[in-house]
């Protein structure tokens, strides 16, 4: 079964994300607060994707919600419900550890669609055939869907996986960020572009020596980035 968490202090909306959901297929988990999500979590560690509300009662926001996932678990795919009052920017750049999120209020199709993407992503690819690409100091293993920097693990989300496979297949060459979009969140992705940059910052933090100038991750001024080998 297709297992989904669903945080969302507000029943209403949480039911009509709820209903939408097993419509299109997916066992869902509710909870209320933050303090419920963990124990959910803990409860069904085969939860595959979890939708979470950023204002909540209680302790914890959303965000030190996602934080707590990720502590433990870069394998989760994570969709962040924000409001349409809170600053994208702000938004952005606290999203420390989620691979998507959907501005409130949304329709059931584009719900179910991020829910679809993140979950075949989250599924593994079960195809890949190769083991290994590297690029000292990194070594990417395909089998394993992982990432080392001078033989340390780098831990990382399924998307800057994803983000950092489509790079290391395409050392030196220039991507657009709608082709890396493409790439890793599908066509069919309805978000917007900025995913991609919010994932972009991320990743310097995790792979380059100083994030600020990167030497890895490059800046394509008015187009999009390129895997500096
Ligand atoms: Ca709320």
């Amino acid at each position: 079964m297709k297992k989904v968490l669903v945080m969302e202090d507000e029943a209403n909306i949480r039911s009509f994300v709820v209903i939408n959901l097993k419509r299109a297929g997916y066992e869902t988990i509710e909870a209320g607060d933050g303090a419920e999500a963990l124990e959910q979590i803990r409860k069904n560690p085969d939860i595959k994707v979890a939708l979470l509300d950023i204002m909540l009662p209680g302790e914890m926001d959303g965000f030190e919600v996602c934080r707590r996932i990720r502590a433990g678990n870069s394998q989760m795919g994570i969709i962040m419900l924000t409001a349409r009052t809170q600053e994208m920017d702000k938004v952005t750049g606290l999203m420390t550890g989620a691979d998507d999120y959907v501005t409130k209020p949304f329709s059931p199709a584009e719900l179910t669609a991020r829910v679809d993407a993140l979950y075949r992503r989250t599924g593994g690819d079960q195809t890949q055939s190769t083991d290994e690409i590297a690029q000292p100091p990194f070594l990417l293993n395909t089998r394993n869907r992982t990432l080392s920097k001078n033989g340390k693990p780098v831990k990382l989300t399924q998307v800057e996986y994803s983000i950092v496979k489509l790079f290391m297949e395409n050392p030196g060459k220039a991507l657009s960020r709608e082709e890396i979009l493409v790439a890793v969140w599908g066509k069919d992705y309805i978000g917007e572009l900025k995913i991609v940059d919010v994932n972009i910052r991320r990743l310097r933090v995790k792979l380059e020596d100083d994030p600020q100038n990167p030497s890895r991750v490059m800046t394509v001024w008015g187009y999009g980035y390129k895997w500096g080998a």
